[in-house]
């Protein structure tokens, strides 16, 4: 069996690599000169966080996001367990409460609980939600992970491949029987006519002299924001959410917002470099949740919004399935030539 997987962001090495490790012959295409800014996963936060996203998704969200949680430190070593925190300043305590009351799996922590966890923290915040199944990883360092494990598995990744080309590859590959699997994210509007951009601003800072181990969402009735590890002095501050598809450069407002936030959490932050300002476009369909459906003879893993590292795992596994045994794979929706397994 052989397949031609479209995009290396992280839904398409997910796929590539479930499907190799099944053995199946598989070769990536991308559209990029490298792993890096073409695609919206470069910028993402990198949090695998199914009890946090609970709050505000649908309950599908944390049951695929457990199930990807699993998948990450046999591909990734550097994914981190340790769990996430949520916190709010005494004025917003009513905003922790109810993020509370829309989740589970959670512990409610006291000031000394809160500093044995986050030294840093200690007497910044009168409580906190901790999350101890969760983790997170450096999206970037991910990427390069799954590379080489295509490396290890003999599948190569053809950059710089044009739309023409990667169009011809695909209907060739068809013709000829092979399986096409369509991960090119928002791109994939020419097929996917509902998918829709939501663009995210993110910032990475250097402050070595604070120390936080574990990603941390600050809630705010306006602007709840997160601060992500990344090693070596660096966090990632993130992140906006706005309905657009154009990856413009981050506002004014953005910034003050994303800063704001890090310093309400942590006065130290004032004093951080600004390493680096990103902005990625995440590919969503109307009602947030991700589709792996099979249009003629490809399939399509996308939608994939806030959680593409969260979910990739659980629905590439969902795709090789559909690849390797079409008329065996759990139908769940059907309309207008679409074929829905997730
Ligand atoms: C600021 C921000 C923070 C985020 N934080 C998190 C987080 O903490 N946790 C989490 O789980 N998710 C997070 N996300 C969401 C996550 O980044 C996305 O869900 C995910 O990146 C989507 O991955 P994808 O592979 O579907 O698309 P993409 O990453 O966009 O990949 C698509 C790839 O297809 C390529 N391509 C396009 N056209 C073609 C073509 N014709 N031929 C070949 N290749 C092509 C592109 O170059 C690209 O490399 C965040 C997103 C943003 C923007």
């Amino acid at each position: 069996m052989r397949a031609i997987v479209l995009g290396a962001g992280v839904a398409g090495l997910a796929c590539a690599v479930d499907l190799a490790e099944r053995g199946v012959a598989v070769e990536v295409l991308e559209r990029g000169e490298r792993l890096g800014n073409t695609s919206c996963s470069w910028y993402a936060g990198g949090m695998l966080a199914p009890w946090c996203e609970h709050e505000s998704t649908e309950p599908l969200i944390a049951a695929l996001g457990m199930e990807s949680l699993e998948w990450w430190p046999a591909r990734f070593a550097g994914t981190v367990r340790r769990g996430s925190l949520v916190v709010a300043h005494g004025r917003d305590a009513g905003e922790l409460r109810q993020f509370a009351r829309r989740t589970e799996h959670y512990q409610w922590l006291e000031t000394d609980a809160l500093a044995a966890l986050e030294p840093d923290l200690a007497g910044r915040f009168s409580q906190a939600l901790y999350f101890p199944e969760e983790g997170h990883l450096d999206p970037r360092a991910a990427l390069a992970a799954l590379a080489d494990r295509l490396a290890a598995l003999s599948v190569p990744i053809r950059f710089r491949v044009g739309v023409e080309t990667s169009r011809e590859a695909a209907l060739a590959a068809e013709a000829e029987g092979s399986a096409v699997v369509d991960c090119r994210g928002l791109a994939a509007r020419d097929a996917l006519k509902d998918l829709r951009g939501v663009k995210g601003e993110m910032l990475v800072v250097r402050l070595p002299d604070l120390n936080l181990s574990r990603p941390i969402r600050v809630l705010h009735p306006r602007v709840p924001v997160y601060v992500v590890p990344r090693g070596d002095g660096h966090y990632m501050i993130g992140a906006t959410m706005i309905e657009s598809d154009q990856p413009t450069r981050i506002t004014a407002r953005s910034m003050l917002e994303l800063l704001g936030a890090a310093y309400a959490l942590h006065p130290a932050f004032a004093e951080a470099e600004i390493a680096e300002i990103g902005t990625g476009v995440r590919p969503a369909f109307p009602n947030n949740l991700p589709r792996v459906c099979r249009i003629g003879g490809t399939v399509y893993v996308n939608g994939l919004y806030r959680h593409g590292f969260l979910l990739a795992p659980a629905l590439a596994r969902r795709a090789a399935k559909e690849v390797l045994a079409p008329s065996h794979s759990e139908v769940t929706h059907e309309d207008s030539g679409q074929r829905r397994f997730a």
